[in-house]
């Protein structure tokens, strides 16, 4: 369809609906008509409050001040999430933002860890790496120094909620339309197959010509009036149910997520400065609700302020992400469980690619066609490194978890693992999300230990690795001391109150 696009309706109101809304009225600008619709009676899904990095090129190309942003989004810094009972039931360890040790022309530092394990070495990998230093003394600022061992790569636990008002105000702020009403139907233009208009319950009608899906798992133009299709992957992510609860706030706010592992899946708790977000994540052929429900209550470690609320869904993506002049993102795009909080970042990854190809003198085939195609190595790249976590388990408690390490997996994540297990090496596949110290993180904390180590780390003479590893741990180390903590640094900051 050559007809230049000048008007893009986004239905939805939720993160991805106005993530999507404020990133292309910017970006675009008066190139584009931007009218969002929503519907308050149906609402959002009301959760997805841990995000990852990447979220701060959002706020830069937003021009978000991050005071005003955490301050107004009840937001916290995460700096990792704390995996615990994920091996097995007694283990824990980390997943950070940051990377340990520093690494050497053509050999990752763990290479060096792994010879000085293998002659005695105590230390854990975790006790080089900033991130990890701060996330367990629960310290947090940003460090001005060019130091690159200094940096701390973080983010953002934020209120679902309040997010979305946020860049509510700011998306109308640069003028994009606000719609209320319920969808009911969209008309197709009966030659093209295109969207034309959205049909509202109160009888208005909304023209376009882009429609960005946002509707969450109802998919509602992307799946039910153009039937894109979806890859259900419950063989490998089986978890299909949550229930959410919020609870009262603890006395020390975690600069990280905690993810525990359960009988028949996990459970996570995110900080953030008013309440904590809690949720079970499980398996309904492994627990049944009414048994999940309960185990969540069981193990608040504050006063839930509501009734556990149940949501449903099912792991995969959809075949066809863009199809004729209709983008799914956001849930309606599919969706793989909240593990790595990798769902907000895919919001923003569909945005900035559809901003790299933008149709803007008519939808083509070329640009849908590499739009998809990208999008489906993302999503098959986020998954691998999902199951990762659940492959490579030693839980011994339960058919669940027995029945997680059988899981047929894909040859792309088997061929990743043996090669780290043979040969300690780690390579990042082009435009992956998760870089090789996140891999090694979960590698080695789900208990994969490698054979070998590079024969650059033989370079050193034994007393050279040890002093070379010992002074890396402890410039790593300097800075701890001085940081405040991280309650007292979002006060200083940006006035955090707990109301
Ligand atoms: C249990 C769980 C935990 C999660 N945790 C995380 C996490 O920690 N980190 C992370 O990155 N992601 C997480 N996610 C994913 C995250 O919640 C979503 O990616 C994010 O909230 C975006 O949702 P959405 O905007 O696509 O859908 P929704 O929030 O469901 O929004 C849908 C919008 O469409 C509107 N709508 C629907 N039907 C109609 C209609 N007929 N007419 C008008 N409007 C309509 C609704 O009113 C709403 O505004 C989690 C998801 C789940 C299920």
């Amino acid at each position: 369809m050559n007809k230049p696009i000048k008007k893009i309706v986004v239905l939805g109101g939720g993160t991805a609906g106005w993530m999507s809304a404020a990133l292309i009225k910017k970006t675009l600008g008066n190139a584009v008509h931007v009218e969002l619709v929503e519907s308050e009676q149906i609402g959002a899904v009301g959760v997805g409050e841990a995000t990852i990095p990447p979220i701060q090129l959002v706020n830069s190309v937003l021009g978000i001040n991050e005071a005003e942003f955490l301050r107004d989004t009840k937001a916290t810094i995460k700096l990792a999430i704390k995996f615990e009972g994920w091996k097995d039931q007694d283990s824990s360890y980390f997943h950070t933002f940051g990377a340990p040790g520093k690494s050497l022309a053509f050999c990752h530092f763990h290479h060096f860890w792994i010879r000085a394990k293998k002659l005695g070495l105590k230390t854990h990998l975790w006790e080089y790496d900033l991130n990890y230093l701060c996330a367990k003394e629960g310290k947090f600022a940003q460090i001005k120094s060019a130091e690159p061992l200094f940096e701390i790569p973080y983010a953002y636990h934020f209120d679902a909620s309040l997010y979305a008002l946020f860049l509510r105000k700011k998306s109308e702020t640069m003028g994009v339309i606000r719609t209320e009403g319920k969808v009911v139907d969209a008309q197709l233009n009966v030659e093209t197959g295109y969207v034309e208009q959205l049909q509202l319950e109160n009888g208005k009608c909304v023209q376009g010509d882009f429609f960005i899906d946002c509707s969450g798992f109802k998919a509602l133009l992307i799946q039910e009036k153009l039937s894109s299709g979806f890859d259900d992957w419950t063989h490998l992510l089986p978890c299909d149910r949550a229930f959410a609860v919020p609870s009262e706030r603890c006395e020390k706010t975690l600069p990280y997520t905690r993810s525990i592992a359960h009988s028949s899946g996990w459970q996570w708790r995110i900080p953030l400065q008013h309440r904590n977000g809690n949720g079970l994540v499980y398996s309904s052929s492994y627990l049944d609700d009414d048994k999940a429900r309960e185990l969540l209550l069981s193990r608040l470690d504050s006063k839930p302020l509501d009734e556990p609320r149940l949501i449903k869904f099912t792991t995969g993506r959809r075949r066809k992400q863009w199809s004729r002049n209709v983008l799914a993102v956001g849930l309606s795009s599919g969706f793989l469980e909240p593990l790595e909080s990798t769902s907000i970042h895919l919001i923003q990854s569909a945005i900035v690619r559809f901003i790299k190809t933008f149709p803007h003198a008519g939808v083509s085939q070329t640009a849908i066609k590499e739009y998809n195609r990208q999008s489906e190595v993302e999503y098959l790249q986020v998954r691998d490194f999902i199951v990762l976590h659940y492959y490579q388990n030693r839980r011994t408690d339960s058919s669940f978890w027995r029945d997680m390490r059988n899981l047929d997996i894909p040859d792309s994540l088997r061929h990743k693992m043996e090669l780290f297990k043979n040969t300690g090496a780690l390579f990042r596949e082009q435009n992956d999300l998760f870089a090789e110290s996140s891999w090694l993180q979960v590698m080695l904390g789900q208990g994969i230990t490698p054979k070998d180590h590079h024969p650059i780390a033989n370079q050193p003479s034994d007393e050279a690795l040890f002093e070379m590893l010992e002074n890396i741990r402890k410039i790593k180390s300097t800075p701890i001391a001085e940081l405040p903590s991280h309650d007292d640094f979002l006060s200083n900051y940006c006035g955090a109150t707990s109301d």
